[in-house]
């Protein structure tokens, strides 16, 4: 089909597109930074694709990225000669949004902007942005090893509809053209558009050029000559020596690669050398991902193999309890042509998921045990948001079992409130004298937990007891007996035995009482023959009558309603 063709935008491109003008309108020059992105992730693509096919280099191997603008035609263009786009793919990549979470993140709009704008900052919006200053955006592209008359143009006001047409284009890429809405002539400025490439893009690993400008005496005005420069420092940042990049260099980086729009929590830069050598530059996110759930999401590492771009979500590289981590490992033992395959037998793949993961356990433990309150609230806030996925680490991770134990937090009869701010030193640290176990209650939910009757002989003698509630903390205990030597015991398991907590006055009462309640125990259990296991005399409720309890070697009560709910 040669002739124009107007086509709709997904719905949620509509939404997105009114949301992102009003709420993004106070950080607008971000649309270069996200232009910048696409344009330097066009040309990993190429490079990884031409590693099995030189001939899409066609007779043009430098890949950068030109930045230009226009103040006659109010024009700013982004060229980039690296993948370019089919047909196809320029309908379903600018017409249609492919990010997992974005039926999460549409449900939870709510039509008050200002938290809509928090959102979006969140769910990040790419290309689109650029209609936060332009009021049509044209994109011609071609892509790699087509011919130069497979060419598409792509053009839309960004009201609802894009067009798209062949055209011919001798270059391989991408221009987009941005025609600047009214009162946006601020960035027709070479100062003006450097500025915010140096502040945003100074990571890209590619060159980004711009024309030169010279004063000319005779004119008395500034000319753009035909000569170009590189504007950023177009080397890879993990490349670069730990002192030559800044705080904010890191941070724009970290956008780049996990396409957030928020700032990392934390992260960790290092060169590995010895029998694997490998550069891991990882980065813990401020804010759980909309899919964090999603069974089928990859990972979030980058694999470069000496610079050259491999893959995206190289879940290899990761445990999957980790798989929040964003970043990039650039190894210098992998085979350029390693595919997915080839990574889940490859023993350097494996040494480096060691390492990293080594890496970010150490990341977490430096803010957990800090003495600084900075640091602390951070691993605070890392826990509301990833500790249930750590958790995990407990069953999947054999060898780091000990040092994840350490850095599991829990709600406590301690506490008021259902925070999860309890470690197990700091419970061991308030045990009772005689205690010798780690008690805990599961349920279904926090106030369950923190009114189950198993309770009262705790609270009546002042022992501390964990508050389990969340969905993997029954599996997760499946996997965790003790803790330094501490045995963990459930409140609602078994005979419950309070150890040397009982004084020898208790015991004989106990027994006395047991005794006296014999007969009516008998008779109990042969009315509930078909119902309960065993009937027992309790001595750890104080003001309720009576409750279930799990034998000790069974299934608890709550487990057993999961596994029930789930069908099995
Ligand atoms: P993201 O970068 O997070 O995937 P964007 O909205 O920034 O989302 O871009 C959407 C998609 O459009 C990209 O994933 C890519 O497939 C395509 N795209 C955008 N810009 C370019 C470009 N310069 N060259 C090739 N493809 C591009
Ligand atoms: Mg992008």
């Amino acid at each position: 089909v040669s002739e124009k063709q107007t086509l709709g935008f997904q719905a949620e491109v509509k939404q997105l597109l009114q949301l992102m003008i009003h709420s993004l309108y106070s950080n607008k020059e971000i649309f270069l930074r996200e232009l910048v992105s696409n344009a330097s992730d066009a040309a990993d693509k190429l490079r990884f694709e031409a590693i099995n096919n030189g001939a899409l280099f066609e007779n043009d191997p430098e890949l950068k990225i030109k930045v230009a603008f226009d103040k006659a035609a109010r024009t700013i263009t982004i060229s980039d000669n690296g993948i370019g786009m089919s047909r196809d793919e320029a309908i379903s990549h600018l017409g249609t949004i492919a990010k997992s979470g974005t039926k999460e993140f549409f449900s939870k709009l709510s039509g008050d902007q200002q938290k809509d704008a928090a959102l979006i900052g969140q769910f990040g919006v790419g290309f689109y942005s650029a209609f936060i200053i332009a009021d049509k955006i044209t994109v011609d592209t071609r892509r790699a090893g087509a011919t130069a008359t497979e060419g598409v143009r792509w053009e839309s006001t960004g009201a609802g509809d894009f067009s798209i047409e062949a055209i011919d284009k001798a270059s391989r890429g991408t221009d987009i053209t941005l025609h600047l809405r009214e009162g946006e002539d601020e960035y027709l400025s070479a100062w003006k558009l450097k500025s915010i490439i140096r502040k945003y893009s100074d990571h890209i690993s590619l060159p980004i050029v711009m024309q030169k400008e010279e004063w000319d005496e005779e004119k008395k005005e500034t000319v753009v000559k035909d000569e170009f420069e590189t504007v950023n420092q177009a080397s890879a940042l993990w490349a670069r020596s730990k002192s030559d990049i800044s705080e904010e260099q890191y941070v724009e980086f970290y956008k780049h690669v996990s396409h957030d729009f928020e700032a990392p929590l934390t992260y960790t830069h290092n060169r590995v050398e010895g029998r694997s050598e490998y550069t891991q530059l990882l980065y813990v996110p401020s804010r759980a991902p909309f899919d964090l759930w999603d069974r089928n999401k990859r990972g979030g590492i980058k694999l470069y193999v000496k610079r050259v771009f491999i893959m995206d979500d190289a879940e290899q590289l990761m445990p999957v309890y980790l798989r929040f981590v964003k970043g990039v490992i650039d190894s210098s033992d992998l085979p350029l042509n390693v595919s997915r395959e080839i990574l889940q037998e490859s023993r350097d793949v494996r040494v480096i998921r060691e390492g990293s993961t080594k890496r970010v356990l150490g990341l977490l433990e430096e803010l957990a045990n800090s003495d600084d309150q900075a640091q602390k609230d951070k691993y605070a806030s890392f826990w509301k948001e990833f500790g249930q996925v750590l958790k995990e680490g407990i069953g999947e991770d054999a060898t780091n079992k000990e040092r994840i134990a350490k850095l599991l937090r829990f709600a406590s009869t301690s506490n008021d409130g259902d925070a999860q701010t309890v470690s197990f030193a700091d419970y061991i640290g308030r045990m009772k004298e005689g205690q010798d176990k780690i008690y805990y209650a599961t349920g279904e939910t926090f106030a369950a937990a923190k009114n189950s009757p198993h309770l009262e002989i705790f609270r009546k003698k002042g022992v501390e007891v964990l508050l389990l509630t969340d969905r993997v903390d029954e599996w997760m205990l499946s996997f965790l007996q003790d803790f330094e030597g501490k045995e963990l015991a459930s409140v609602a398991k078994g005979g419950l035995d309070l150890g040397t907590l009982e004084d020898e006055a208790e015991k004989k009462q106990h027994e006395e009482t047991e005794t006296q309640f014999k007969d009516l125990v008998e008779k109990m259990k042969s009315a509930l023959a078909d119902k309960a296991k065993d009937v027992r005399v309790t001595f750890r409720l104080t003001d309720s009558p009576a409750c279930l309890v799990a034998d000790e070697n069974e299934l608890s009560g709550n487990l057993l309603r999961m596994l029930k709910a789930a069908g099995q």
